[in-house]
């Protein structure tokens, strides 16, 4: 029988009713809402233990040797947003080292920054943007200014994701558009890999959300015409730790070249059904 909690209810649907999914340490288990599938860790996290992670600038020494990788993939995201709005200026919250800020300006964006992070801030600043120091509720930026407003790889970190969401809502200019994009608990990647899911990050990650609850979160916060999809980071760690499952599967190890190309083709197949492990959001104000 899974045990079913009354204790919380859940930030997106409101439910009660929630069992344990995965026990990914001695501390932490991942709870899954019987109603809309949102994942939340388990305990709660204290919101101070995040801050710490990110003031020193180490969380992102991983994503400065994945850069080209990271920079190809926001092309990507910000091509497909500019179906639903032209380059403009974009307001980047949680913007870390400013890569997504310097992928936009290539493109024909006027990037803003904002990070709770003091070196994530002075880096975007070294960049020539503007960047503001803080979570969102703690920094001035004028209301209905923003033509994009992107969290890129926040929500997960955020126990409620409400009043953030409001705080993106209100500083987009009418028919604006909020860009998500989240890793999916529900993804190929997930559910094979289990507890080794590379984003079960406790307590850093605290949230996750599957194509659907994060629609659900966003329409929610009054955002209208929610769409999704989901990818993959083809990234080598991702890959490798395909490989690591298919040698186990298959109880011994194959050629890494024949790791590498069933890795790719599983990563596409999850792609092209819904199933891969970055689930993605744009919604219009
Ligand atoms: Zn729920």
């Amino acid at each position: 029988m899974p045990d079913t909690t009354l204790a919380r209810t859940c930030v997106v649907c409101g439910s009660a009713r929630s069992r344990e999914e995965l026990q990914l340490s001695a501390e932490w288990r991942v709870r899954r809402c019987e109603s809309c599938g949102l994942r939340s860790l388990d305990p709660e996290p204290d919101p101070d233990q995040l801050v710490e992670v990110f003031d020193n600038g180490e969380i992102y020494e991983g994503a400065f040797l994945l850069r080209e990788d990271i920079m190809a993939r926001h092309a990507e995201t910000l091509a497909a947003l500019e179906f639903r709005v032209k380059p403009g200026h974009l307001l980047d919250v949680g913007c870390g080292p400013g890569f997504f800020l310097e992928a936009a300006r290539v493109r024909g964006w006027q990037g803003t920054g904002v990070d709770p992070s003091p070196f994530s801030v002075r880096q975007i600043q070294s960049l020539g943007f503007e960047g503001h120091q803080g979570l969102l509720h703690e920094v001035d930026l004028p209301e209905a200014s923003f033509d994009a407003v992107s969290l890129l790889q926040v929500v997960e970190h955020l126990v409620d994701p409400r009043e953030l969401l409001e705080g993106c809502k209100r500083l987009l200019k009418p028919g604006g558009v909020l860009l998500v994009a989240t890793p999916n608990p529900a993804s190929l990647l997930a559910r094979a890999q289990r507890e080794r899911f590379n984003y079960w990050i406790p307590p850093v990650h605290c949230v996750w959300y599957t194509p659907r609850t994060l629609k659900a979160a966003l329409a929610n916060a009054g955002f209208k015409n929610v769409k999704t999809k989901t990818w993959s980071a083809r990234a080598k760690t991702q890959h490798d730790g395909v490989a690591a499952l298919l040698s186990t599967k298959l109880g011994r190890r194959l050629p890494a070249r024949t790791h590498w190309r069933a890795a790719e083709l599983l990563a596409r197949t999850a792609d092209a059904t819904g199933f891969g492990s970055i689930v993605e959001a744009t919604a219009i104000r």
